[in-house]
């Protein structure tokens, strides 16, 4: 390709040059032809003038013969005759036709005419004259030829062949002379095929010039060969130039010597004439070669030109190229272009990189230049290369092939992950390789991410969902069980809410960690969402082997947890355990199941754990059932409250109501609260619940008053919960805000748990509500481990005794004794006590030997609607006694 390029413009140069030579030799050739039909035109009139030249020697030789013949005949006659015959008469009769240009004369011994042809020869001597003078000289001169001169009998120029006479004794006697006009020697020139500048010349041997003639000008002839060179020798030819000639038109002249006489005749072709033809043809030829000429010249620079043009867009893809291949070093993308080498079966035997980029090189860990031309069997060998050869050659079958593969680290920092892809293009495979390293390791860490619960680095819902069935799998298998453990941290919600969602997590990750830690290697701990938890045991042999780990888990969370502030928190884990596959065959029904064995575990007492069993169903249903119809019920009104008057133990005085939910269920009718309150203690709604019972007491308190009753003070039961995740004083100040009623009217009950299961410091909850003026009493007192010491710090008021102890005082001495510690002891604290459930008037005469200050129960009254209790308000109860009132509920 490189190559190809360097070429375009050397061709670019090469074609004008190459037009060029073509050119050249056109001209050459065309002005060799031109020289070459120039020398054969030549050669042609050479000869033709030679032959022109001898035909006019044998005119002449004719002609001066027959001249030649008349002076013999006539110099015989006037010798040996002695006749003197007459020239005018021999005229007469026509010997000499008058046309002929042709005069014969004879002289005397002084030149004067004896005789002759002319109609009026001169009467002077021509003693002067050249041949007269030759022959009066000389001895014997044959026949005499003179140059031109001009006749004195006619006036016009003639030539003189002359003869000498002699008398008997062989003195001069005269000259015969045979006057010819020079058109009679050059009529040669008509005759034959010249004109124009042709030319004939007659000289005489001794070069003097007898005749010449062209066809414009018989005079002109003999001034025209001037400067012209003598012809010599026999017979020659010769080209003379121009300026040889008066009219410069050059020739070529060939003469010829005449056989008997000292004559030479000339024949001159005018050149200009001979090479009409060949330059006529030499035209045509140029014109010919000017468009040749051209046509080639626009052919080479048109070539030229589209050399360039090529030569330039070549250049400008390799520039494209270069750069693309520039941008790609750059880039993620390595490239290569590999072709397969097949052997004589067209089976691929091999590969051989072709091309690549720097980046690509650098993969597989050469620089671009170390890898062209390489072929996969000098990179690769044994295992790699039939490896490398296997997804070449499924490329190569499948016109595609996209795949990733990892490098190793040798060399690198890290491990290369590679996408890499294959597409064919003919016999070659055109491959790009991108590093998808960090995409990995990113889907890598998402994926970690998603499986990951990031607060506790346990596993989360997400990875339990995606493994649970390859475990379940996995156990089907092997034929083998799998245990679930399901829990969440009793009172972790309390923890969250008062001390901060730190403490929270904190408490969270700790769990975590003491999990971990009662753990097998092999099992699975999981954080499901908020303080839920569930655990996976693998290769479990037995329900017993999943009871001891279980066991172990609780046993690590009993341990109260020491937060960063130092505070200490037992929070217990309730744990349900469900079994594959016992309890369910797939991972929703065995959560779910383990999960109502937890909810089983709560109701019936915290920090423990207990394995699902179908029954725990039912009752789930049960209870989950309840929990809806009680949300209903808060919603929906339906509680109602009922009083229990407590009564002074010797007046029977009514001092105060005890007020005791119900719930007024549409189709249970009034449900007792036993059945209820714990449910929405666990549930948080006993919250709402509460503030609506102190809402209608107080409602209720007000009505009484409004219709003039006299005003009889009303315990309200406060649960635990209401102490530790609410502000009951401040409910209570806001409903007897409300309903305007004296706080002296209102008394709170409240258990010696509320006192002790709280964090929360009880005691300023306590004296809140002391400072509204409301008192505070120790209901069910005894079956808490209080000790009076510690209630009176609370500076609590009144002592409910336990109904369990008041049902002892019949029973024996043990049980008087118990209550009269317990009177006494009050009393010594300022507190006053109450019996509660008094059922019987045994009990009640006990009681007031025990000096208790107050009773409540069945045989006082059994709770009472509003109504009923305002009857026993109106003045049921005397100072006398007290009677047994009938159960009005
Ligand atoms: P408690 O506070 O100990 O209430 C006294 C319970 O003893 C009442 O049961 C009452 O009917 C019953 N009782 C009274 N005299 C006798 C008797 O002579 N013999 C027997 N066998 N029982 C007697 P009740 O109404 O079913 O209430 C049960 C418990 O429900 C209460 O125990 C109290 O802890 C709770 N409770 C009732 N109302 C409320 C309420 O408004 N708020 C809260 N937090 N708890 C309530
Ligand atoms: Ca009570
Ligand atoms: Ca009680």
């Amino acid at each position: 390709m490189k190559t190809q390029i360097d070429r375009l413009p050397r061709l670019a140069i090469a074609l004008p040059v190459l037009c060029a030579v073509l050119v050249a030799l056109t001209w050459i050739t065309v002005s060799a032809k031109a020289v070459r039909e120039r020398s054969l035109a030549e050669a042609g009139a050479t000869q033709h003038a030679q032959a022109l030249a001898r035909s006019y020697a044998e005119q002449l030789q004719r002609t001066v013969s027959e001249i030649n013949q008349i002076t013999l005949t006539l110099k015989y006659y006037w010798e040996n005759t002695g006749q003197r015959p007459s020239l005018e008469d021999q005229a007469s009769h026509g010997l000499y036709p008058p046309s002929s240009r042709l005069y014969v004369v004879v002289f005397d011994r002084n030149g004067r005419t004896l005789s002759s042809t002319m109609p009026n020869p001169s009467r002077q001597s021509v003693a002067d004259r050249e041949y007269f003078k030759a022959h009066q000289g000389s001895a014997e001169t044959g026949l005499f030829i003179s140059q031109p001169y001009i006749s004195r009998s006619f006036g016009r120029p003639v030539i003189a062949f002359s003869r000498v006479l002699r008398d008997r004794s062989g003195d001069f006697d005269g000259v015969i002379l045979v006057a010819v006009e020079p058109t009679v020697l050059l009529s040669f020139f008509g005759q034959s095929s010249m004109s124009g500048q042709d030319l004939i010349a007659l000289h005489r041997t001794d070069g003097a010039l007898v005749a010449a003639r062209t066809s414009d000008s018989a005079p002109a002839g003999n001034a025209l060969l001037a400067s012209a060179p003598r012809p010599q020798g026999e017979s020659g030819v010769q080209p003379v130039n121009g300026s040889q000639f008066t009219d410069g038109a050059a020739r070529i002249l060939a003469w010829q010597r005449l056989a008997d006489y000292p004559l030479v005749a000339t024949a001159g072709l005018a050149t200009s004439k001979i090479y009409i033809a060949a330059e006529e043809a030499a035209r045509t030829d140029r014109r010919y070669a000017t468009t040749l000429t051209m046509v080639l010249i626009v052919a080479g620079f048109a070539g030229a030109l589209a050399c360039l043009r090529a030569a330039a867009h070549a250049q400008r893809e390799a520039r494209i190229k270069d750069t693309y291949r520039l941008a790609t070093d750059g880039a993620r993308e390595g490239f290569f272009m590999v072709r397969s080498q097949t052997n004589g079966q067209g089976k691929i035997i091999d590969f051989q990189v072709e091309d690549c980029n720097e980046r690509g090189a650098a993969f597989v860990g050469y620089a671009r230049a170390g890898l062209m031309g390489k072929s996969f069997s000098d990179l690769y060998r044994g295992a790699a290369l039939n490896k490398v050869m296997r997804i070449f050659r499924h490329a190569m079958d499948n016109d595609f092939h996209e795949d990733e593969f990892q490098l190793s680290a040798v060399g690198r920092d890290r491990p290369l992950w590679l996408h890499r892809r294959l597409v064919r293009s003919g016999d070659a495979l055109a491959m790009t390789v991108r590093d998808i390293s960090d995409v990995r390791a990113h889907a890598e860490q998402l994926a970690r991410m998603a499986n990951e619960d990031a607060l506790t680095t346990l596993h989360n819902r997400h990875w339990l969902m995606q493994t649970m069935p390859q475990m379940l799998a996995r156990a089907q298998a092997s034929g083998g069980m799998l245990a679930l453990l399901f829990f969440d941290l009793d009172d972790f919600k309390n923890i969250n809410n008062t001390l901060g969602h730190a403490a929270g997590d904190q408490l969270l990750r700790m769990t975590a960690l003491r999990l971990r830690g009662a753990l097998r290697p092999g099992d699975h701990g999981v954080r499901l969402g908020g303080d839920e938890f569930t655990v996976i045991l693998e290769q479990i042999g037995s329900a017993e082997q999943a009871e001891a780990i279980t066991a172990r888990v609780v046993e690590a969370l009993a341990t109260p947890f020491v937060l960063a502030d130092g505070s200490r928190h037992a929070v217990h884990a309730s744990i349900g355990i469900s079994m594959y596959p016992a309890d369910g065959e797939d991972a929703e029904t065995l959560i779910k199941h383990a999960d109502i064995a937890m909810y089983d575990v709560k109701a019936s007492g915290k920090g423990q754990f207990r394995f699902y069993h179908a029954d725990l169903s039912a009752s789930l249903v049960q209870r989950l059932a309840l929990e809806q119809a009680l949300r209903d019920a808060i919603e929906g009104d339906q509680f109602v409250v009922h009083y229990q008057p407590r009564v002074d133990t010797f007046t029977g005085a009514l001092r105060s109501m005890e007020a005791l939910v119900r719930w007024a269920h549409p189709q249970r009718g009034m449900v007792p609260p036993l059945e209820f309150i714990p449910v929405a203690e666990s549930m948080g709604l006993i919250l709402t619940l509460g503030e609506q019972v102190a809402d209608k007491v107080c409602a209720q308190l007000g009505a009484w008053q409004r219709r003039g009753l006299p005003p009889v003070p009303v315990s309200i039961n406060v649960s635990a919960q209401q102490f530790n995740q609410g502000d009951v004083a401040a409910m209570l100040a806001d409903c007897m805000a409300r309903h305007r009623i004296e706080a002296a009217l209102l008394e709170v009950e409240l258990t010696e748990s509320c006192m002790l299961a709280t964090d929360r410091p009880v005691a300023e909850q306590l004296a809140a509500i002391k400072a509204l003026g409301v008192r505070l009493l120790v209901d069910d007192f005894g079956t808490g481990y209080s000790s009076l010491s510690q209630l009176q710090q609370l500076d609590l008021d009144v002592l409910k005794v336990d109904r369990a102890f008041t049902s002892q005082l019949s029973a024996g001495a043990q049980g008087i004794a118990f209550f009269r510690a317990i009177v006494s002891m009050a009393h010594v604290l300022d507190m006053s006590v109450v019996a509660e459930g008094v059922e019987t008037e045994e009990e009640l005469r006990l009681l007031r030997e025990l000096a208790c200050d107050e009773v409540q129960g069945y045989y006082i009254s059994r709770p009472l609607p509003p109504e009923a209790m305002e009857a026993l308000m109106r003045g049921a109860f005397t100072q006398a006694g007290i009677h047994p009132v009938a159960d009005g509920a």
